[in-house]
């Protein structure tokens, strides 16, 4: 059998241990197996992993790189809203996409080819950020699927028209709804709102929920309810979730098997709240994460995320998910193989099952979105950082990255 190109000896991110040769033909997996025969160019890989990308499940393309605009001072939840408020009134739509642009390049190069973005709408910004994202979205596809999460940053219960703006979204191509009840004059009436609207347009829902560490009371429970009273389940993630982190283990495990009970994942982003969370303290500052390594064990799926990149909620960012990966491991205390390969896979598999991604997976038939780390397990790519040597989207190769070359004496 002939092949536009075979890619030999690489280990699966899907068991770290099976050895295989990968044939593609016609931007799919023709043919994975060991020592595969055929004709064709071939690239050689020693052993090293492969996946099929990683999955950001949570990122605003539409407020990034705008640190030079705004003030970070204090570095509390409230200044960033209110700066990132200011700074959104002079976005254009090519500065948006100027800036999404940047960081989509960037994701490339680190190895990512599916992303969800949430994107602001409201009466101030209208729909300049869709559009821009919309616009993104075409222009690149040759390396990423993106979908949009349209979503109320600055409420919608007290915010009048943003609701009507929401829906033209929804009618133009977003693919699903977000929500933001922590903003919202009427947290409560704002996640029934939302579900309402999910419903009428057949989207998942993927809400900004309980940036806080007061575990007194918390909206998880109510989102619980709603996504089980609407037949929900699996189509609803929340993301922060950090009240999660300051919960007794009772009360954690209790939380924790409603989430698992109704369906509704977790999505942990821990740049943004390493950084914003705990700014009340002046000693025995808590990490203000959730541990979503404890979700897991107890049934629900989770994902890691890079949320904001170079802005006041999170001043840092390269778009690298395996950094995430890391970083989690690093704030949650994992240091067991086992652990650091979960970290892995809630920026690769679990993140595809958050996103319901149909054609995630490097099987015979599936699609050949390939990328090569310099790493030999998922462990290991974790520990060290693992960089992304190159990648195929749909068979296309859509990055090179060659490691890097010493030239000792
Ligand atoms: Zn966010």
């Amino acid at each position: 059998m002939a092949f536009d190109l075979i890619l030999r000896d690489l280990r699966l991110a899907s068991d770290d241990a099976t050895r295989v040769d990968i044939g593609l033909k016609d931007g799919r997996i023709a043919a994975l197996m060991p020592e595969l025969k055929g004709d064709g160019p071939a690239l050689v890989f020693g052993g090293r992993l492969a996946l099929p990308g990683f999955v950001e499940t949570h990122i605003h393309l539409d407020k990034a790189c705008i640190l030079d605009r705004c003030a970070c001072r204090k570095g509390t939840l409230e200044e960033a809203i209110a700066e990132v408020a200011a700074a959104k009134r002079a976005f254009t739509e090519a500065d948006i996409e100027a800036r999404a642009a940047s960081v989509l390049d960037r994701a490339i190069a680190q190895g990512t080819s599916h992303i969800r973005t949430h994107v602001e709408v409201d009466p101030r910004i209208g729909l300049k950020s869709f559009d821009a994202v919309m616009r993104l979205r075409r222009a690149y596809a040759w390396a990423l699927d993106i979908e949009i999460c349209v979503f109320p940053q600055e409420g919608l219960l007290n915010d009048p028209g943003t609701e009507a703006l929401l829906r033209q979204a929804l009618h133009q191509g977003a693919d699903l709804i977000g929500g933001c009840p922590y903003t919202d004059s009427d947290p409560l009436g704002q996640i029934e709102r939302i579900f309402s609207i999910a419903r009428e347009y057949d989207v998942d829902i993927d809400f900004h929920l309980d940036f806080d560490l007061d575990a007194s009371r918390n909206t998880i429970e109510e989102v619980c309810r709603q996504t089980e009273g609407h037949g929900w389940g699996g189509r609803v993630a929340i993301g922060h979730a950090t009240k999660l982190s300051a919960m007794p283990a009772a009360q954690f495990d209790r939380m924790a098997q409603l989430l698992a009970d109704a369906g509704v994942a977790v999505t942990v982003l821990p740049a943004t709240d390493l950084f914003l969370m705990g700014r009340g303290q002046d000693h025995n500052v808590p990490r203000g994460v959730a541990p979503a390594h404890r979700l897991l064990r107890q049934g629900v799926n989770c994902s890691l995320s890079t949320n904001n990149m170079l802005n006041p909620f999170t001043p840092f960012g390269d778009a690298s998910l395996v950094r995430m990966a890391n970083l989690f491991a690093n704030a949650a205390q994992l240091g067991r193989p086992e652990d650091m390969a979960d970290c892995f896979d809630m920026v690769s598999s679990r993140s595809a099952r958050l996103l319901n991604l149909s054609d995630y997976g490097i099987q015979p038939g599936g699609a050949a979105d390939i990328v090569v780390l310099d790493s030999t397990s998922r462990a290991q790519a974790v520990a060290e950082l693992a960089q992304p040597l190159l990648g195929f989207k749909r068979g296309r190769q859509s990055f090179a990255r060659p490691a890097p070359e010493l030239f000792k004496p």
